[in-house]
């Protein structure tokens, strides 16, 4: 609706009140001519009324269709009763029955109107409540390989220790830069898919790309390191078979750790990360846990 008419339309609200209010408590005031200014005093509101509708109309208003409809018989009455009530030698038409008609259609059509805004609405909020959904999926998907990313990691953390993971693999590509180096930073790329596939997530074991070269795994279960274990020397099988044109097999070294207590995301992993170090210090292609650790 135009600015202008947007602002006229309360006016009107007001003037068409204040006139009826005026006219009930002094009906014989100007007894001769009451009846008659009574109802041409009313022009102003139908006329910005049609217009607005026009507008609202031109400009693609769902709801002014509805309102165009609801309203049509009550502009009609207004028009009788302007033009019978106004023009001399006519006789005042107030079109009761009409005016009864249109009542029943403002008050069904705008109804239906506002049923009719209310399912826009609610479609509008589903479809923005998918496209958030769709926007937090993609922040916490790497884009390269497909699995989650540590965003992910630090909002599911929590949840999965409830639900029973409780051990925690850093697995990092051994010499991964001398990969990059001698084939190319699109084949490191490649090597970084196979060896996302390498890592086979399921029901009890989530796979994560941390960054670079480095995933991560959450586990459950009492054989977790056995399985984080199998995925890390599964590595190299599985690249070779989907990179082609390597010079040297591609291995990964793991630290291995399991939760003790309540700790945070960031607490095992700093500890997962000490003991890929040490993994990684005592020649690579090898895992580190714990035990080893203490012995
Ligand atoms: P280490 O055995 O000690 O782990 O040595 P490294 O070479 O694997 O480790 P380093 O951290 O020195 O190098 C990691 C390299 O990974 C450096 C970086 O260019 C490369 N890299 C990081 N992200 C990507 C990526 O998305 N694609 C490719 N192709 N390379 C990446
Ligand atoms: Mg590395
Ligand atoms: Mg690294």
């Amino acid at each position: 609706m135009h600015p202008i008419l947007r602002r006229l339309l309360p006016y009107c609200a007001v003037w068409a009140v204040s006139l009826s209010i005026l006219h009930a408590a002094f009906p014989f005031v100007a007894r001769a001519v009451q009846a008659s200014a009574y109802t041409a005093a009313f022009a102003p509101v139908l006329v910005i009324f049609i217009i607005s509708m026009i507008d609202a109309l031109a400009r693609g208003s769902r709801a002014a269709r509805f309102q165009a409809i609801g309203y049509a018989p009550i502009v009609v009455v207004g028009g009788i009763r302007l033009v019978t009530g106004i023009v001399p030698g006519l006789y005042s038409n107030d079109a009761m029955l009409l005016l009864y008609i249109g009542c029943v259609c403002e008050v069904l059509f705008t109804t239906l109107g506002v049923a009719d805004r209310f399912v826009t609405i609610k479609r509008e909020r589903d479809r923005a409540r998918d496209e958030a959904e769709l926007l937090e999926k993609l922040s916490e998907t790497d884009p390269l390989t497909g699995l989650l990313n540590r965003r992910a990691i630090e909002r599911q953390f929590s949840q999965l220790k409830t639900e029973g993971f409780a051990a925690l693999a850093v697995i990092d590509i051994d010499h991964f830069k001398r990969i990059n180096d001698q084939n190319g930073h699109s084949v490191g790329d490649e090597v970084l898919r196979s060896v996302a596939k390498a890592l086979q997530a399921g029901s009890n074991i989530r796979a994560y790309r941390l960054g670079g070269e480095e995933f991560v795994l959450l586990l459950r279960g009492s054989d977790a390191e056995h399985q984080a274990e199998l995925r890390r020397q599964a590595i190299p099988l599985v690249v070779a078979q989907t990179v082609a044109g390597l010079a040297q097999p591609v291995t990964a070294s793991m630290g291995f750790t399991n939760l003790a207590g309540n700790e945070s995301f960031m607490t095992l992993y700093e500890r997962a990360d000490k003991l890929l170090y040490e993994a990684k210090s005592a020649g690579r292609n090898r895992s580190a846990n714990e035990t080893a650790q203490r012995h």
